[in-house]
């Protein structure tokens, strides 16, 4: 009998890498026939989030959890990549050991690794496993990984103290300000070990980036061009949860009974939080636009003495007073998380006020939903240059000298994106955008048949 072909995914659990790999692994199984086993580092137990998204995903894909590491000795200050990469690099004997165990039980085809995960290609090579990386992100940022290790050699200063923008091969010219935050400090521990998962890009046998030409054309053309060092690039974006059934929450219902197009989404991915100031402006701001929203609001990241304010896990007790009241008619806040799929392909959505994360600007672009930027981390300040500068389908409200977007610059973007003439024009060019989606993900087109090839490559890698 035929075994089955499995493909490793070493993936780490934040959200905003999971979903895009959890649809990868469904088109692995439901179109190439693949099964696919997640590999799953972790500092601790897993939160809600990821643990539920891991036990949904359907039958062929299974996922096993690393026990967990210790990160005890890492200061409170460190940042996310030092922790994600410690993660990482204190799996792999785990690692090794789950490996192991399915290659004697099963035909393992590649071990795809995260974008930061890229020591798991040492254990990969002790099996003979084909390493790949899955890029979760844009072609821009993949671009500039591969590019960093000569940036890294022909700049000594900070990058953002250059005069002249980064000029990233393939891409619009960004400040060096506007880089991905762990660049930003050349002295941190961060930026060293981004810098040395950057020079092993060139290790894989391919890439895998959740784009298309129609989003990011010059970094892909420059990604495709042969050079030696520079892995074969897969563009198969965009991938993206799809909106499904609707799962009955109350924000669901609510959209139904507003009209077409007509509601502001508002919402900051898995992790974006805002200030107790910026909260508060931004939802002046709302009130103040009478335009029709519906807020994901999250418990401000800076301490806070609200008066009052009893139970600081509530996100709601930090909203203005009487803000609820004022507002009902016309606005919906959601504490902490909504079903975000199911609200950008809803038919009353007609704007998304969004932290410019890539899966976030990824779900917009298949519904064909305009965007207001308002980038707060990771490489989003990158994004937004795309989304503003490129693709111009999204409007960037302007930050005042004390880092803050005031209230009535906020009423302002809102009501040029849902009632303005730059509106239309914007709205115009997300749907161009929304059909060009549609086609690279057809039976022919381009994202189809880069996966194809891909899969075909792995099949044969057997076969010979
Ligand atoms: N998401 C969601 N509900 C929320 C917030 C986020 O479903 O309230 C999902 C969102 O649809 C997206 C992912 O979480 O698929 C966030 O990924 P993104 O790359 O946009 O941002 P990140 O969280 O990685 O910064």
């Amino acid at each position: 009998m035929e075994q089955t072909l499995n493909v490793a995914i070493f993936a780490i659990p934040g959200m905003g890498h999971l979903i895009p790999l959890g649809e990868f692994a469904k088109r692995l199984v439901l179109t190439h026939n693949f099964s696919v086993t997640f590999i799953v580092p972790t500092p601790g137990p897993l939160s809600a989030g990821p643990k539920s998204f891991l036990d949904s995903l359907p039958t062929r894909i299974n996922y096993g959890l690393l026990p967990p590491v210790d990160l005890d000795d890492l200061s409170s200050d460190v940042r996310a990549e030092t922790a994600i990469a410690l993660t990482v690099s204190r799996s792999l004997p785990s690692l090794r050991d789950v490996l192991k165990s399915l290659v004697s039980s099963s035909r393992i085809v590649a071990l795809v690794v995260d974008l930061f995960a890229t020591d798991a290609f040492d254990v990969a090579a002790e099996f003979g496993i084909s390493p790949y990386i899955f890029f979760a992100s844009t072609a821009m940022t993949l671009s500039l990984f591969l590019y960093l290790p000569k940036l890294h050699e022909s700049v000594s200063c900070e990058y953002r103290d250059l005069a002249e923008p980064v000029q990233i091969p393939g891409c619009t010219p960004v400040h060096g300000k506007d880089l991905l935050d762990p660049v930003q400090d050349r002295k941190n521990d961060a930026y060293k070990r981004l810098l040395h998962i950057a020079k092993q890009y060139s290790l894989a046998e391919g890439i895998i980036v959740n784009s298309f030409r129609a989003l990011e054309g010059g970094a892909i053309k420059a990604l495709q061009e042969e050079e030696s060092g520079k892995p074969p690039v897969y563009p198969i974006g965009p991938l993206v949860q799809m909106g499904g059934a609707d799962d009955g929450s109350e924000c669901l219902r609510w959209l139904d009974d507003q009209p077409r197009g007509s509601v502001l989404f508002v919402a900051f991915g898995s992790l974006g939080t805002l200030s107790f100031d910026q909260l508060t402006e931004l939802a002046f701001g709302l009130e103040m636009s009478e335009q029709r929203f519906l807020w994901v609001v999250r418990s401000p990241n800076d301490k806070v003495e609200v008066f009052g304010v009893n139970d600081q896990n509530d996100p709601l007790n930090f909203l203005p007073n009487g803000f609820l009241d004022r507002t009902k008619g016309f606005g919906l806040v959601v504490p902490s998380w909504a079903p975000q799929a199911q609200i950008l392909s809803h038919s009353s959505t007609g704007g998304f006020l969004t932290h410019c994360g890539w899966n976030s600007t990824l779900e917009s672009v298949v519904n064909g939903v305009p965007l207001i930027a308002w980038p707060l981390y990771a490489e989003q300040n990158m994004n937004a240059v795309i989304l503003t500068e490129d693709l111009k389908v999204a409007v960037r409200p302007k930050v005042r000298e004390n880092g803050i977007i005031g209230r009535n610059e906020i009423a302002k973007v809102v009501k040029g994106l849902t009632e303005g003439e730059e509106g239309n024009a914007i709205r115009s060019r997300m749907k161009g955008l929304k059909d060009a989606a549609g086609m690279v993900l057809s039976e022919d087109g381009d994202s189809t048949k880069s996966l194809t090839e891909l899969a075909q490559k792995w099949k044969s890698k057997i076969l010979n």
